[in-house]
């Protein structure tokens, strides 16, 4: 990583905060009703970052006042067992040279516990596996083995009534955490949100099936572990639909050793359960695709919940798609650009860029205190972004920023005004409110370059290059798009 202005700027917000001059929040001074709090990152989709970018991102986490990473590593690291679960993915830093083992000592030093992230069955390593073994694919409702499904990560699900799925799972698993990374704190079994398998065996069972990998690993963990948290989803104790699929969960019982995981699109909040788990998260989408007020509300649904811990996604793609992810095959061939921030050199890490900057600190301070009002929020990000040259006027135009970079963002795109591509490809689809907002913000990026071309401040000069690039991306041509005309 190369320390450029936006390093240097956390260097001065460092300092700043050591000198007293600021009055940020930190664990000292937080009384948060959080006791997880931290980032559910898909390492497996950064082949980009090395070790050094990586113990930047953690010291990230620290600052936010977080202690938990969920690093998901399957497919993301040299499987010697299962070579064919990281083919896919040799570009990958931790595949070239492995290096998480020192980076979870790393993340220790600063105080933050380290969760091993995979999904049983299906997803990013693990649906590598039957394409040397079509014989496991999962089946679908139509009765036929399942079609190739993925993010950067395409392969078939897996049916986990075979014996040999079963297997395989339990041997990746292991090795992962057994042979891989025995420091990691614990493991994060995120069941899939996008299939199940419909075969004979499986139907009306698939929560009990895919439970049987999850008991044993677990107690193989503990066993090694006491003290090690084991991450799961509520679909094999609430009885209840599973929501995205078409499916009950089992009821087995719960082991209270257990932390539950709550998602708002794959697994509902369950106060029953939440009652009995030791620890149970939060995890959404805002930080990652919102805006500060999504993330207070987040926090506030959290909090509301009796939930432990709110770990949100900060899922940031650095890899080069090889299917047409999101159903644009445009994106082809084309390195993903982390956020769409595309200023940025690609073996950069994008969190500290200042759009994400105001989600950062967002995010510390409403799991600081949800309740915190959105205009002491503003107080405070000024304060800590423009120093004593703070101003309404400074704080809204950075909020302008924040969310031209945050509109209609998607997991694989940046927001179209930061991605102009997007409009070139799509701009037939565009409706007219859409074209409007978009050419409104375009408008405000231009006001806000202007305004802070002699900036003397480090938050206003970034404010300046930032919209600088973003204003160069539209050539007169691209301005067009955007007539309601067109
Ligand atoms: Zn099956």
């Amino acid at each position: 990583m190369k320390a450029g202005p936006l390093a240097a700027w956390i260097a001065v917000g460092v300092i700043s905060l050591q000198s007293g001059t600021l009055q940020i929040a930190h664990s000292a001074q937080c009384e948060s009703p959080f006791q997880q709090r931290g980032y559910y990152i898909t390492f497996m989709r950064m082949p980009t970052y090395d070790l050094a970018d990586w113990r930047g991102i953690v010291d990230g986490i620290q600052r936010d006042n977080g202690n938990t990473l969920l690093l998901w590593i399957g497919g993301g690291f040299r499987s010697a067992r299962f070579p064919v679960t990281w083919q896919y993915n040799k570009d990958h830093a931790n595949i070239q040279h492995d290096f998480v083992r020192e980076l979870i000592d790393y993340a220790h030093t600063r105080g933050i516990k380290v969760l091993l992230a995979f999904t049983p069955f299906g997803y990013d390593g693990v649906n590598q596996f039957p394409l040397e073994h079509p014989e496991l694919r999962a089946i679908a409702k139509d009765g036929k083995p399942v079609e190739k499904f993925g993010i950067h990560c395409w392969g078939y699900n897996l049916c986990p009534s075979q014996p040999a799925s079963q297997q395989f799972m339990l041997d990746y698993a292991r090795e992962m955490f057994f042979d891989f990374y025995p420091n990691a704190d614990g493991l994060m079994i995120e069941s899939s949100d996008y299939a199940i398998c419909h075969c004979e065996q499986c139907r009306g069972k698939f929560f009990e099936r895919e439970f049987a990998f999850v008991k044993q690993i677990s107690a193989e963990v503990w066993a090694k572990k006491p003290e090690a948290t084991v991450v799961v989803y509520p679909h094999y104790f609430s009885g209840s639909q599973v929501p995205g699929l078409d499916a009950r969960a089992a009821r087995e019982k719960f082991d209270p050793r257990w932390t539950l995981f709550f998602t708002p699109h794959s697994a509902h909040l369950d106060a029953e359960l939440i009652r009995q788990a030791k620890a149970s998260l939060w995890s959404d989408d805002k930080p990652a695709l919102h805006l500060p007020e999504d993330i207070r509300a987040g926090a506030q649904r959290a909090k509301a919940a009796g939930i432990t811990g709110y770990i949100p996604s900060l899922e940031a793609f650095s890899f080069t798609p090889y299917e047409a992810e999101e159903g644009q095959p445009w994106l082809q061939g084309k390195r993903q650009i982390p956020l769409g921030f595309g200023w940025l050199p690609p073996g950069d890490a994008p969190y500290d860029a200042l759009p994400m900057q105001v989600n950062r600190i967002a995010y510390r301070e409403f799991t600081c205190n949800p309740d915190l009002s959105m205009e002491e929020f503003k107080t405070r990000l000024g304060r800590e972004v423009f120093g004593d040259r703070s101003t309404s006027t400074s704080v809204d135009d950075l909020l302008a920023l924040q969310a031209i970079f945050f509109t209609d963002r998607t997991w694989c795109m940046g927001a179209p005004l930061a991605m102009p591509e997007r409009i070139d490809m799509q701009y037939r689809q565009l409706p007219p409110e859409k074209r409007r907002h978009y050419a409104r913000q375009l408008e405000s990026a231009e006001q806000i370059e202007k305004k802070y071309r002699d900036a003397r401040g480090n938050g206003e000069l970034q404010m300046h290059d930032i919209t600088k690039w973003l204003v160069d991306q539209w050539t007169p041509a691209r301005r067009k798009l955007l007539d309601v005309e067109n």
